[in-house]
């Protein structure tokens, strides 16, 4: 073939393709535009998981009449004037691509009003061509349809997922923006079923209990952390760095060339509020929403020896830092940025998180008490700071949103020698605070439960999810030490999957391998299976491997660092004793003795609990002797 340049309508496609992935692209982009433009309200609308229709409306500045069909012209934006604006962008947009990708792969109403022009302006565009320009009524601010995104794109139309997970990841960024700005009203309309809005109250605990819930956004600590004023150039960091050891405040007053504070604002959970996956850590950097895998583990380090093995915290921060140190401007959907100092960052997410779990860490039972309550003794805030800072820094409104909940009264300083004390500290390195009693099995129950004695009253154990806990733990074992215990197969077994399991196959192959799956390709979307997993040896080999890509297949797609974990969990789960399973009394003493030696007993992989606990003083209460 001979080179030539590709028709406008072409390249226009294959660079929307870099912006718009999917329908949660789209709302991505319209929302961060509704919020560059002021709204104070935005409203979401989808149907068909996007794939059909998806509405933004925002009560925002308007386009101008005059400016509307530039809007749509690549590279047009309002918020960037030259390159040395880059450097200090503070809006979510500024390379004026977004109109122009999601109208070239779409068909697209916009309808516009500025607060000071009479009448709003309509366009329409169909595959990025204008079909209609003219006037019209409506309130102020701007509606933006997208309809059938992707019309004329089939290679990317197939490779939408069903409505639910389209929808799923539109209810992702969506409430991330929520929770990024606490003071704008947020609401999501999916199929005419309004599933998610916010108050626009400007707590952000008030949009964590709308994005969580309630529980657990009162579970979740105040994280509040600045770096004392920052120095330019490496000469004088590093001078500062010595100082600040003795003399926090020694060089910011005398050294000129000063940057803004690094601040670190948001809240955190506590300790006992832990999940199976990382989607749950959030941040942004000046309230934009991005992904950065080394932050996840600023974060993980800090609650380290606080959570169960394989659980992860949940945390929403925001970073404030000077734009010039952060480059936004590294891949169009702007989700990943470049930091001048990523080490920096990483210690102030670090520093932060630990003052503030530390400072709210449980305080442990010594003796006598029951391992299973797991109390905060009231003690949430742990930081001296008593407003919102995510509140403060961002211009909102002021006050704690604990307060409303009545948390404000039941903080207190730690005591002393209880958190954060050395002895305390080494206390709670040292003893597992979900260690679990020595029992004595009693029997079973509903073929499912095995009921046991404890030192300290009844406990109840769910067999099943026991189990899923002890294989887990071996596996995690076993591929620590790149050692899975893996059966070989007699014949290797055929089989034969869709496309879709085929193709999540290639694309997890390692992750499958190293849980002990050994697998050759067979032509087409056919493969031989040459080896199990040993803890699935009893299972139908073939089935167990259908089973997993199908579970791997349905629900939000997980990053792929945690399709490795959930890759294993799945293959515990298949392997584990069911309900419905006779145990015979030696069957349940050994499963309650591996359970016994995990390190997290207490819940099982997916975090549900394992185990229910009456305690002595429960059981003599409920029966009346007290
Ligand atoms: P960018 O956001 O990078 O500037 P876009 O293609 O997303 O580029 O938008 C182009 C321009 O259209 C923006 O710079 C802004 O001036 C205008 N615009 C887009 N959406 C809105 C909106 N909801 N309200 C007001 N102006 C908007
Ligand atoms: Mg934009």
């Amino acid at each position: 073939m001979t080179i030539r340049i590709l028709p406008p309508d072409v390249a226009a496609k294959i660079a929307a393709g870099e912006v718009v992935e999917r329908p949660a692209s789209v709302v991505k982009e319209l929302v961060e535009n509704a919020i560059d433009a002021g709204a104070r309200t935005i409203r979401v609308e989808i149907q068909g998981g996007g794939k059909r229709l998806i509405r933004v409306m925002d009560d925002g500045g308007g386009i101008a009449a005059e400016e509307v069909p530039l809007a749509f012209a690549r590279h047009a934006t309002s918020k960037l004037a030259s390159v040395e604006d880059l450097s200090r962008v503070m809006t979510l947009g500024f390379r004026g691509e977004a109109l122009a990708s999601i109208a070239a792969v779409s068909q697209l109403t916009l309808v516009s009003r500025p607060a000071a022009q009479p009448a709003a302006t309509r366009i329409r565009l169909e595959g990025g061509q204008q079909l209609a320009l003219g006037a019209a009524g409506s309130p102020g601010g701007t509606i933006i349809t997208v309809e059938n995104l992707f019309y004329n794109v089939p290679a990317r139309l197939k490779f939408l997922k069903a409505d639910a997970t389209e929808a799923a990841h539109i209810h992702r960024i969506v409430s991330h923006y929520a929770l990024a700005y606490p003071q704008i009203r947020f609401a999501l309309q999916s199929d005419n079923r309004l599933t998610f809005q916010t108050n626009g109250s400007g707590e952000l605990f008030d949009t964590l209990a709308a994005v969580f819930d309630l529980e657990t956004a009162r579970q979740m600590i105040l994280v509040e952390y600045s770096e004392p004023e920052r120095t330019g150039g490496e000469e004088a960091k590093r001078g500062r760095d010595e100082q600040n050891r003795n003399e926090p405040h020694f060089l910011a007053s005398s050294l000129h060339v000063s940057s803004p504070p690094l601040s670190v604002h948001g809240y955190a959970g506590a300790p006992a509020l832990h999940r199976g996956a990382r989607d749950q850590l959030i941040f942004f950097v000046n309230r934009r929403w991005i992904q950065d895998r080394s932050l996840n583990q600023a974060v993980v380090q800090a609650y380290h020896t606080f959570l169960p093995v394989g659980r992860f915290p949940v945390a929403v921060l925001n970073i404030e830092i000077d734009p010039a140190e952060v480059d936004v401007n590294v891949h169009p959907t702007k989700a990943e940025v470049k930091f001048r100092d990523p080490r920096e960052i990483f210690k102030a997410v670090q520093k932060g998180v630990r003052a503030a779990v530390t400072a709210a860490a449980p305080v442990p039972a010594y003796g006598g008490h029951s391992p299973l309550t797991y109390s905060f003794a009231g003690d949430f805030g742990g930081h001296a700071g008593d407003t919102a800072p995510w509140h403060t820094a961002f211009g909102g409104h002021s006050g704690s949103g604990f307060s409303q909940f009545g948390f404000e009264a039941q903080r207190t300083l730690p005591l002393p020698g209880a958190a954060g004390s050395e002895g305390e500290r080494q206390f709670l390195e040292s003893s597992p605070s979900q260690a679990m009693p020595l029992m004595r099995v009693v029997g079973q129950i509903q073929q499912m439960y095995i009921v046991a004695e404890g030192p300290d009253g009844l406990y109840l154990i769910d067999q099943h999810a026991a189990h899923e806990r002890v294989l887990y733990e071996k596996l995690t074992a076993q591929k620590a030490q790149a050692a899975v215990a893996r059966q070989q197969m007699l014949e290797p077994v055929v089989v034969e999957l869709s496309p879709g399991h085929a193709a999540l196959l290639e694309a997890e192959w390692d992750a499958l391998t190293e849980v002990g799956f050994e697998l050759e390709p067979f032509g087409g979307t056919t493969y031989r299976l040459r080896a199990v997993p040993e803890m699935l040896s009893r299972a139908d080999p073939a089935r167990a491997l259908v089973d997993i890509l199908a579970e791997m297949a349905d629900g939000a797609i997980p990053l792929a660092r945690e399709t490795h974990e959930k890759i294993a969990i799945t293959v515990c789960k298949r392997a584990s004793i069911k309900g419905g399973q006779i145990l015979s009394p030696e069957e349940m003493r050994e499963l309650v003795r591996q359970l016994e030696a995990t390190s997290a007993p207490r819940t099982c992989p997916h975090g549900r609990p394992t185990m229910i606990h009456m305690s002595a003083a429960q059981l003599a209460r409920e029966f009346g002797r007290v």
